[in-house]
C-alpha cells in the first residue's frame, strides 16, 4: 500500500503518518524531515535547501524527487510508503508516477486532510517536538502527560521549528494553495482521492484514515 498524506501545514500529516507507522508495516517518507536532516549534517541539499525552507518557500521539485527516489530504494519501504508533504507540485506528481512505476509500485490512495486555515496558524505556532525520539506535541492540543518530560522517551528536551512562526506559515500556505491544492484534480481524475475532516480530534481523523485504507 503506498498512499499521500496532503494537506496544508498543520493540517496533521505528520502526526497521522507516525500513526499509520506504528499500526502498520509502512513507512514515513517525509521530504520536510529529510530536507531539515540535511541541513543539520550541512550536506550539499542542506545548504541550497536552507534559506528557501526559512522563508517558507518551496525546494526545487528535483531536489525533493531525488530524495524520494533514494528512500524508495531503501528496503524498509517495500511493505508500504506514505508520502508526507510531496508531492507538492505538478511536477513532483509526475516524477512520484515516474518514481513508483519505475519500481513496479502504485498509488492506492491519496488522503486530503481538510482543515479550516484560520486554525492552522495556532496548529503550526504551537507546535513542537521531543528533541530526542521526535514525538510531536502542542502547546494546547498535546501536552506531554508529565509537564517537560516526553511520554516515549522520557527526554526533557524539545525543540521547535524556525519556519513554525505566524509570518512564514502564511508564506507556506500561500504556497499550498498556489501549487499543490492544483495537483489534487489530477488524483481525482484517477479516482484516488479521499476526504477526511482534519478538524477532528487526532484517534477521529486516525479513524477515518485507518477505515479508508482497509475498505
Ligand atoms: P503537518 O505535518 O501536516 O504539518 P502536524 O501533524 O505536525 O502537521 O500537526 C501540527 C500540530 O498540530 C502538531 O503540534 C500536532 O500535535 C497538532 N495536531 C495534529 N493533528 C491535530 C488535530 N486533529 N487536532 C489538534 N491538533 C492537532
Ligand atoms: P509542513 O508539514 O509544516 O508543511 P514540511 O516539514 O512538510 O512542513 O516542509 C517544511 C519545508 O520544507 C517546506 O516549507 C518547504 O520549504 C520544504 N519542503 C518539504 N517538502 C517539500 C516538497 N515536497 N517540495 C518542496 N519543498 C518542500
Ligand atoms: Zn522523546
Amino acid at each position: 500500500m503506498n498512499i499521500i498524506l496532503l494537506g496544508p501545514p498543520g493540517a496533521g500529516k505528520g502526526t497521522q503518518a507516525a500513526r499509520l507507522v506504528a499500526e502498520r508495516q509502512m513507512v514515513q517518507l517525509s521530504t520536510g524531515d529529510m530536507l531539515r536532516a540535511a541541513v543539520k549534517a550541512g550536506t550539499p541539499v542542506g545548504l541550497q535547501a536552507k534559506a528557501v525552507m526559512e522563508a517558507g518557500e518551496l525546494v526545487s521539485d528535483a531536489i525533493v524527487s531525488a530524495l524520494i527516489g533514494e528512500r524508495l530504494d531503501q528496503a524498509d519501504s517495500a511493505g508500504g510508503a506514505i508520502f508526507d508533504g510531496y508531492p507538492r507540485t505538478e511536477a513532483q506528481a509526475h516524477a512520484l508516477d515516474l518514481l513508483l512505476s519505475e519500481r513496479a509500485r502504485a498509488l492506492d490512495f491519496v488522503v486530503e486532510l481538510q482543515v479550516d486555515e484560520a486554525a492552522l496558524i495556532e496548529r503550526v505556532v504551537g507546535r513542537y517536538t521531543c528533541a530526542k525520539c521526535g514525538e510531536g506535541y502542542h502547546d494546547r492540543f498535546k501536552l506531554p502527560m508529565v509537564a517537560g518530560v516526553c511520554d516515549v522517551c522520557g527526554s526533557t528536551e524539545f525543540k521547535r521549528r524556525p519556519d513554525d512562526n505566524a509570518e512564514t506559515v502564511r508564506t507556506r500556505m500561500a504556497e499550498y494553495r498556489a501549487k499543490t491544492a492544483p495537483i489534487l484534480p489530477l488524483y481525482e481524475a484517477r479516482g484516488l482521492v479521499r476526504r477526511v475532516d482534519g478538524m477532528a480530534d487526532m484517534d477521529a481523523v486516525g479513524a477515518a484514515i485507518s477505515g479508508i485504507l482497509e475498505a
